[in-house]
């Protein structure tokens, strides 16, 4: 008979969201990996806006009390039968979901509307272990390059959701681009858009922290929304015709109608930050067909963008590790989120 593996011989921890604004850290014996598994060590997992939503108010699609976080990288401590691409001691990365690959949207190449993407995705990475499910080892899970930092590496699926909607904007590289949110999200995307060579990106947001990360982070310009004139200042962008594309990264159907209000005629623009249930939003539709709008929505993330993530990651020239600005143990996993409602964290590397 084998040795027990060692991760059976010390107490593991794992947070689990109880319900709304409480967190437990529980003790968790996972199973051994089953076929297609991996059971990883976690060395990393990084807070996320989703997860700062659903710790205040719950989410539509999870159902409470669950296995908390979903952004992470770690090392392979077991790998089930007929696992051949990863081994024991392996460093590794993963997004938490996986599409079907057989389904409708599948097919048609939509995979980011697979019925398992959204509905099969991975929670518990705010733990010691986790165990990766074989749909997600089989199509997104990837060895991390040695020289890339865990923290790093845990932003696959951040990165990936930004790719995809960047693969739907297509900025180009002459543009006037505009962020509205100065969280996370929105400013990884400003560092994407850095990537792609676009000439000007403006961010446009609010709390005087974030507008001066973002200054930090290298927006060529920097407008705070609370201002009296920032709307006259975003039309003044681009000799005085707007942005040419603007991508709204707050989720609020305020920040919705001003991306619409604020691009340039012919523009683009990407609704990036899904709203609270039960919202709309209203539009003028003479600006919309006379001003040649084209309205875009990208939600999650397709095999493709993954992989597109995975190799930006990998190139190390993306500096995307820079919006990580704190770091807690996961025994301070609560006092994170108070930090994250209190706008003084923009992404947090939480470490067993
Ligand atoms: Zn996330
Ligand atoms: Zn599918």
């Amino acid at each position: 008979m084998s040795a027990a593996p060692a991760y059976q011989t010390r107490s593991a921890r794992r947070a689990m969201l109880i319900e709304p604004g409480r967190l437990e850290l529980c003790a968790y014996a996972p199973p051994r990996p089953g076929p297609g598994e991996l059971l990883l060590q976690v060395r990393c997992a990084l807070s996320c806006g989703t997860d700062l939503k659903a710790w205040r108010r719950g989410h539509p699609l999870w159902k409470l009390p669950m296995p908390f976080g979903h952004e992470f990288s770690g090392v392979v401590i077991e790998a089930g039968s007929g696992v051949s691409a990863f081994k024991a001691g392996d460093e590794v990365m993963a997004a938490p979901t996986a599409p079907c690959g057989e389904c409708f949207y599948c097919a048609r190449g939509d995979e980011n509307l697979c019925p398992d993407a959204v509905g099969r995705m991975l929670h518990g990475a705010y733990a010691d272990l986790i165990v990766i499910p074989a749909h997600i080892v089989a199509r997104n899970t990837f060895i991390k390059p040695r020289d890339l930092p865990f923290e790093e590496a845990a932003l696959l699926e951040p990165l990936s959701c930004v790719v995809h909607a960047q693969a739907m904007a297509a900025p180009a590289a002459h543009e006037t681009a505009m962020v509205i949110g100065a969280g996370a999200f929105g400013l990884l995307h400003m560092i994407v858009l850095r990537a792609a060579g676009v000439r000007q990106i403006v961010v446009a947001g609010r709390g005087d922290a974030r507008l001066r990360w973002a200054a930090d982070l290298g927006a060529d310009r920097v407008i705070d929304v609370r201002a009296q004139d920032a709307a006259s200042e975003i039309a003044r962008l681009n000799g005085g015709f707007g942005p040419d594309l603007v991508i709204e990264c707050t989720g609020q159907v305020d920040g919705w109608s001003d991306a619409f209000a604020r691009v340039r005629r012919g523009g683009r623009v990407v609704f990036f930050g899904g709203c609270a249930p039960g919202t709309a939003l209203s539009v003028d539709t003479r600006r919309m067909h006379y001003d040649n709008l084209t309205l875009l929505a990208p939600f999650h993330y397709r095999p493709r963008d993954v992989q597109a993530a995975y190799a930006m990651l990998s190139r190390r020239d993306l500096g995307a590790g820079r919006i990580i600005n704190a770091r807690r143990s996961l025994a301070d996993l609560a006092r994170v989120f108070e930090m994250l409602e209190q706008g003084t964290v923009l992404k947090c590397a939480v470490i067993p």
